[in-house]
């Protein structure tokens, strides 16, 4: 059976800074050397897709976003080793495995990440979707582009996946929940008996609460603007939370942690916040930094405060998370019950992409799903 030289589909393309998605017909080349098509079943909506589409970080325009797709191999290119057409898949973040990062084992901090997740072409430069004008769209983003029907992504990029695990629900795992799930358990190395605070318990920061319970952690802080978060948060496992709006955050933590945290993890992308999770450590105390702010954002800290307590500040991407490996484990974790981020997730149908972004933006919904495809 020979292959098609396109796919027709359907994208939700953003056409300017800050433009409502628009959903048009659209074309994708056929998968080549390594690639794979993916028939998107279901993609998660991450505040980076709301970031992007507002020119936080100039992704060239017009473009197709989405990054946490999750679907159905329908065609694989002639170097394809490990996936098949039908495997379930989930599609997560581009790297070169080339270079010193990757040979590592620390992918998300490949020298070409900027390039391959937020270039808006692929590796050569070349576009994968053009519009029904036949003009290229960009794509490629996070190496899916899965807000659409089908998405081109890569072998290394899509992550084989259990057929008995509700495959409509594993897109964030690909982005969001990943990131929080493992600053956690991978890059912060959180130990049993210690005390978490989540500065921000959005769908990462909740994320990170579920990661923390799941590694023993005795004391977890979750601390947020909106009460419902910080209820569900008290659900998920927190056993303290602080709205930040009702006094001093940092202050807040230290009672809570009885002196100050062994590790906070900062995911409301503010400067303050950042400012306020030094303060709240305690001595030797680490504080991970996952919220995304405009490019060139500083933020400051009192140095001797650092100094003086042998306090640690770790960026941190994609939860330094190897994610051929960490994806499955999540899924595990899920299926065991250990794991519960369904409960971060509410369903949109594709069509309804920007009431989705607006409930996620007036915090009504942590984590929007929306269903694509069977
Ligand atoms: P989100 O908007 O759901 O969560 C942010 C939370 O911060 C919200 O619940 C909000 O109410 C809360 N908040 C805002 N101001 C606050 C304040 N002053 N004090 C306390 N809480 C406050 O977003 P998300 O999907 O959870 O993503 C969080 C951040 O992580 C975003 O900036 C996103 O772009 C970024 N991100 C980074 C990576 C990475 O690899 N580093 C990956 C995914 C997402």
């Amino acid at each position: 059976m020979s292959t098609p030289a396109f796919y027709e589909a359907t994208a939700a393309v953003t056409r300017a800074r800050g433009a409502p998605f628009v959903l048009e017909p659209v074309r994708l080349r056929a998968p080549r050397g390594n690639e794979v098509l993916v028939r998107i079943v279901a993609t998660g909506m991450c505040h980076t897709d709301m970031i992007v589409r507002d020119q936080f970080y100039p992704v060239p325009l017009p473009a197709v976003l989405g990054h946490e797709g999750a679907g159905v191999v329908a065609a694989v290119g002639p170097r394809v080793e490990r996936l098949a057409i039908g495997d379930h898949v989930v599609l997560t973040y581009g790297a070169c495995g080339h270079c010193p990062s990757c040979g590592g084992g620390h992918a998300a901090y490949c020298d070409a990440f900027y390039a391959r997740n937020f270039g808006g072409a692929g590796p050569h430069g070349d576009c994968a979707i053009e519009d029904a004008h036949g003009q290229p769209v960009h794509d490629h983003f996070f190496a899916q582009s899965s807000f659409a029907t089908y998405a081109l992504s890569r072998e290394g990029s899509a992550i084989k996946v259990p057929r008995e695990a509700p495959l409509e629900l594993l897109g964030p795992l690909g982005c969001g929940i990943q990131t929080g799930a493992g600053a956690v358990i991978n890059a912060l190395a959180v130990r049993p008996g210690s005390s978490f605070a989540a500065l921000g318990a959005g769908a990462v920061g909740l994320s990170a609460v579920l990661a923390a319970r799941a590694a023993g952690a005795a004391t977890i802080v979750a601390v947020d603007v909106v009460p419902a978060r910080l209820a569900l948060a008290r659900a998920l496992g927190a056993t303290h939370t602080v709205d930040s709006r009702a006094g001093d955050l940092a202050e807040a933590v230290r009672q809570a942690t009885g002196g100050g945290a062994d590790y906070a993890l900062e995911s409301t992308g503010r400067p303050e916040v950042l400012r306020q999770g030094v303060a709240a450590l305690g001595r030797l105390g680490t504080l991970g930094v996952v919220g995304a702010s405009p490019l060139g954002t500083a933020a400051d800290f009192d140095v001797n405060d650092l100094l003086i307590a042998g306090k640690r500040i770790q960026g941190i991407c994609e939860g330094d998370s190897v994610p051929q490996r960490f994806i499955p484990d999540l899924v595990r974790l899920y299926l065991q019950g250990r794991f519960p981020f369904d409960k971060l997730v509410k369903f949109y149908p594709f069509e309804q992409i920007n009431q989705a972004a607006a409930d996620s933006e007036k915090g009504l919904t942590l984590k929007p799903v929306l269903r694509i495809g069977r």
